[in-house]
């Protein structure tokens, strides 16, 4: 089995995959890390709020986590720079949220890359309120020299778990997507079509 790191937005989205990949793809705990990254959430509260639980959900499933540190003022200077528009005036899953995928997913393909892993792959591929498509064309685009891989998980069936098994586990789940331009969205309304 080869070593694989999976980027964890948040717990609760965490939970199918990492359920499907020990359960259904057999994945020994040891070829698996998790990896919290996300600088785009804000207050820095939040922030802890959602890694404690990835903390929580990691010694559940005896996985090791790595993190890369919070800095949302860097985040929010890259989405400046890539974008005309005050980042308040987008629409979510709009350009704004592509900038972000990219500024992070980046990120985690060169820690990948760095830390010797053989492939990885991020929970927000499985997230129905988000551009799935999006995210996997950038990501299999970067992946030049490991793999980057999605899985066979339906995001409405994973969903449906990732509700379940927060409840099991006593999990939080966030009311925003993680932005400060997110708060006021009541982005659990708005499935992409
Ligand atoms: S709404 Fe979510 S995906 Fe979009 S910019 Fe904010 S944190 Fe990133």
């Amino acid at each position: 089995m080869s070593k694989m790191i999976l980027h964890v937005c948040c717990a609760s989205c965490a939970l199918p995959v990492i359920s499907y990949l020990l359960e259904t793809e057999k994945y020994v705990n040891n070829d698996l890390t998790l990896l919290f990254y996300n600088p785009n959430i804000y207050p820095e509260e939040e922030d802890q709020k959602r890694l404690s639980d990835v903390e929580k959900i990691s010694k559940i499933f005896d996985l090791k986590l790595s993190v890369i540190s919070w800095d949302h003022e860097s985040w929010k200077e890259y989405l400046k720079k890539e974008l005309d528009m005050p980042l308040e005036e987008y629409q979510e899953n709009g350009l704004r949220c592509q900038a972000c995928f990219r500024y992070r997913l980046k990120e985690v393909y060169d820690f990948a890359l760095k830390n010797g892993f053989d492939s990885w792959a991020t929970t927000l591929s499985v997230n129905r309120f988000k551009d799935v498509r999006y995210i996997n064309d950038f990501c299999f685009k970067i992946s030049k020299n490991i793999k980057y891989r999605t899985f066979d998980l339906d995001p409405n069936v994973a969903n449906n778990l990732s509700l379940k098994m927060s409840k099991t586990y006593d999990i939080y789940c966030q009311k925003y997507c993680g932005c400060e331009y997110s708060m006021n969205n009541s982005f659990l309304k708005k499935k992409l079509v």
